[in-house]
């Protein structure tokens, strides 16, 4: 069976009601945003304007993308794409023009990763590395479907997360193949011929490769076609080519061009300046709320700032009217000060939106007293989390009337 739409799991309204856009691009009924903003032309030329010109260009165009989108989602069809540069060209050149002094993400480094020559907290120049893509058969039903969720997962991340459940990914910077846009577009190009539902860039972290993804994305935007050596050059990091899926390009287009949903899978500790960018390309939005406001972010990842950058940057996706489903992963002996706190915002702020309260924790990383990296100042989250701690979890989110138990106990 190759219909999402089949799925038992879109009978839950909440569901349905937070991912109506995604399910209408994942079946290719409407077409992604990315080919929405290649219909939105530019009156500038972005590679010639300077970067205080070209947001100022974005914040114009952003209003007539909106509705735009918003018309296509109620019926109406997709125009022609522009002739010459579009608001996809614009995100692009603006990727570029940040990373040149990085501030993709609220440590606001401020580093030429384009020079290469001094790093920010991510430890990256320009270059992205991909660890592995595949169909991805563990996330949300309503996301891995019947064929997988099309995973392109990059290396290395901008928290520092003691118990990360990636750790090889996620601290190991050389991690993984070099992969330009080219190859990750083919990468994309692929898993969705494969059947894939979705398009899932994930980590490590995410926003970090920005100005990959989204030229990436551009060019996916203007009818790409890998050729049979970037084909070769993309499977060095396939992860499931012994596997044999059907090609489906019927399942991959809208009106005979490539089509599929994008879905932003990230730790959410971004700036603004990302988010504007992403609005425009990304269908779906999958925020892993890990920490409550208190110490406990600094304490395990390292990482200030997080309570106010997380609910500041999921407030606005509620704000804009985007599909979106929340993770939470309960740890051990964080239940009162992360789990609770962070149930209790959604419930207060986004009551109707799909939520994942996770179980899966366990000891990895600088927290798993059987590994090498293992420190002692870790103990309290060295464990698997207690049936108690997660039964208080989840009776907690059900006290609150949240939509979590799809997300969270489908299988
Ligand atoms: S992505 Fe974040 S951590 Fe990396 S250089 Fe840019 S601002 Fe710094």
């Amino acid at each position: 069976m190759r219909d999402l739409a089949e799925l038992g799991v879109w009978d839950d309204p909440a569901i349905r009601g937070a991912l109506s856009w995604y399910l209408d691009v994942a079946e290719n009924r409407r077409p992604a945003k990315f080919r929405i903003a290649a219909t939105i032309a530019t009156q500038l030329d972005p590679g010639a304007s300077s970067e205080d010109a070209l947001w100022a260009e974005l914040d114009r165009l952003m209003p007539a993308f909106i509705a735009r989108w918003l018309a296509i989602r109620a019926g109406a069809s997709l125009p022609q794409p522009a002739d010459g540069p579009s608001l996809l060209e614009l995100c692009r050149e603006l990727a570029y023009r940040m990373l040149a002094h990085c501030n993709f993400c609220p440590w606001n480094c401020r580093v030429d990763r384009m020079a290469g020559t001094k790093f920010g907290a991510c430890k990256l120049a320009s270059g992205s590395r991909v660890s592995s893509h595949f169909h991805h058969t563990g996330e949300e039903l309503f996301y891995r479907g019947t064929q997988g969720s099309g995973t392109i997962f990059f290396t290395s991340c901008n928290m520092r997360c003691a118990f990360c459940q990636n750790g090889d990914i996620s601290t190991d910077k050389d991690n993984g193949e070099a992969t330009e846009p080219r190859t990750l577009a083919t990468m994309a190009w692929t898993l969705r011929h494969e059947g894939c539902h979705n398009i899932n860039w994930v980590g490590g972290e995410v926003v970090i490769h920005l100005h990959t993804i989204v030229d990436a994305i551009a060019l996916l935007g203007r009818d790409f076609t890998p050729t049979a050596a970037e084909r070769k050059r993309a499977r060095k990091t396939k992860a499931d080519p012994f596997f044999w899926f059907d090609a489906a390009p019927s399942a991959a287009t809208y009106e005979g061009n490539f089509n599929a949903p994008m879905l932003w899978n990230s730790n959410f500790f971004m700036t603004p300046e990302s988010m504007k960018i992403l609005r425009v390309l990304t269908d779906v939005w999958l925020p892993d709320f890990k920490f409550g406001p208190g110490r406990c972010a600094m304490m395990l990842a390292k990482t200030p700032w997080y309570w106010e950058t997380v609910t500041r940057n999921v407030a606005l996706l509620a704000e804009w009217g985007e599909d979106f489903s929340i993770r939470h992963l309960v740890m051990p002996n964080h239940v009162e000060c992360c789990t609770y706190p962070v149930l209790e915002w959604i419930a207060e702020h986004m009551p109707a939106t799909p939520v994942n309260v996770m179980a899966q924790f366990h000891p990895d990383n600088f927290c798993d007293p059987a590994g090498a990296k293992y420190r002692d100042r870790y103990a309290e989250i060295a464990r698997r989390p207690t049936q108690t701690e997660l039964d208080d979890s989840w009776r907690h989110a059900r006290e609150l009337g949240l939509k979590f138990e799809t997300a969270t106990f489908e299988s």
